[in-house]
């Protein structure tokens, strides 16, 4: 019947079904236990024709060409540069923080100083994650370092994550690492925008395909049984010899065998304003200020012209499997000890050749799209195609 299976329709599901479709000419059926394509990165027109993003805002960016290339087959591209401002001490300045902010923040005297050392030590245009800078011996920069820790990164981390930043693996707040520059960009990577009409339609395009079926509103274990005692897989009640790539969580798949694995999650606060703007930037954080964490307003970022306006404000909370309106997990809690519980599963699942994990919850990484689609495509080249040659 089916060639392959995939479970989940986001980016990571749907790049590997359109690669089985266009590239092997096989049958794979996609099981989506949601009622619509494109995971997290689903989009829509909300009641009053504004575009909005149901699971928060996503931005496309990638440093690499053949990744843009790739989805640039299936989306025409609104140009768009992510500009985020924070609100710190009563006035909005810019994030990731950079020499700008710095003039803003400060008396202009110190500020100067400050700038000198930083070009200084570490270079113009150097990203220096916040973690980095607070080690540095100069005494001056450890003040600047210790006012940036405390005014963008502790609280607003604390809300986002119930933890600190040293709690964390330093990747998460070197994510948006104070920049020696004036560039207020949030990201500087080559290839930036957002897909002129909306990221499901992306999906559409890339699911199309008479050799895709999909199928929604459907909990894989409603058809698979996937049995790592005996390493097989069946499919309603048959023996399934394919390949299945499993996009879903990995400690459901092993049924919590070694624990569950923990996540954030997050509820979002949507509002139609009778306005036709409602703030400077496409996003401004509140690290001291709310329990949200974020407003976004979705005008910047897709440039639809219309005379209301849509935001979204996010608030982070607890994730519970067990509990409607907390069992989104979004996102993996980057932490050793977490890692070390993954690993557990990751074995599991290498006694399996039939199965590829893949994507933000299957590998529990903090993946962008751009590299889950990179992932994506390296695991089709290496275990499907290649396993077709062989
Ligand atoms: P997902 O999109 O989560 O897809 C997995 C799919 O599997 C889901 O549709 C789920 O319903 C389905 N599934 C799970 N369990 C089952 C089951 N039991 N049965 C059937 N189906 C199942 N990235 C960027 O590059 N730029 C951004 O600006 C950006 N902003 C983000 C903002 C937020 C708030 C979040 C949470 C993420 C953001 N991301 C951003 C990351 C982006 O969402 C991910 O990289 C990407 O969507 C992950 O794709 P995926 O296919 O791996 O996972
Ligand atoms: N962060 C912060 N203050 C900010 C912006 C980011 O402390 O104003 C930290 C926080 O820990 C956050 C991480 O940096 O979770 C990564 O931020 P990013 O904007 O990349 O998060 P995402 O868009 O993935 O939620």
């Amino acid at each position: 019947m089916f060639d392959y299976i995939i479970v989940g329709a986001g980016f990571s599901g749907s790049v590997i079904a359109e690669r089985i479709a266009n590239v092997l000419h096989k049958k794979v059926l996609i099981i989506e236990k949601r009622n619509h394509i494109g995971g997290n990165a689903f989009d829509r027109f909300n009641q009053e024709g504004l575009m909005i993003h149901q699971y928060g805002p996503h931005i496309f960016h990638t440093k690499l060409k053949y990744i843009w290339d790739y989805v640039s087959q299936f989306a025409e591209w609104h140009y768009y540069h992510h500009r985020v401002l924070a609100s710190i001490d009563g006035q909005q300045v810019s994030i990731p923080f950079n020499l700008q902010a710095l003039q803003d923040l400060l008396p202009s005297g110190l500020a100067q100083e400050l700038e000198d050392k930083l070009v200084r030590q570490f270079g113009h245009g150097v990203k220096v994650p916040i973690l980095k800078l607070r080690e540095t011996e100069d005494r001056d920069l450890r003040w600047l370092a210790e006012f940036i820790y405390e005014k963008v990164f502790l609280h607003y981390t604390t809300k986002q994550w119930g933890m600190t930043p040293e709690e964390l693996d330093p990747m998460v707040t070197g994510r948006v690492p104070v920049f020696i520059s004036k560039d207020d960009r949030y990201f500087q990577d080559a290839y930036q925008g957002m897909p002129k009409l909306g990221y499901t339609a992306v999906f559409e395009g890339m699911l199309r395909h008479s050799n895709i079926k999909i199928m929604l509103n459907t909990d894989y274990k409603e058809l698979l049984e996937v049995d790592s005692g005996t390493q097989s897989i069946r499919f309603m009640g048959r023996a399934f010899e394919g390949q299945l790539i499993y996009t879903g969580k990995i400690d459901e798949l092993f049924n919590y065998e070694y624990g569950e694995l923990p996540y954030r999650s997050l509820r979002f606060e949507f509002e139609t304003l009778q306005q036709e703007k409602f703030q400077n930037t496409g996003t401004v954080n509140y690290p001291n200020e709310y329990d949200f964490t974020r407003i976004t307003e979705f005008k910047h970022l897709t440039g639809q012209k219309h005379p209301y306006t849509a935001i979204v404000r996010e608030y982070p909370q607890a994730y519970d499997r067990q509990r409607t309106g907390q069992d989104v997990p979004y996102y993996p809690i980057p932490k050793s000890e977490n890692q070390e519980r993954y690993s557990q599963y990751v074995q599991k699942a290498k006694q399996m050749s039939q199965l590829i994990l893949l994507g933000r919850l299957a590998e529990y990484k903090y993946y962008d799209m751009d590299a889950c689609i990179a992932k994506a495509l390296k695991v089709f080249e290496d275990r499907i195609a290649g396993r077709q040659e062989n």
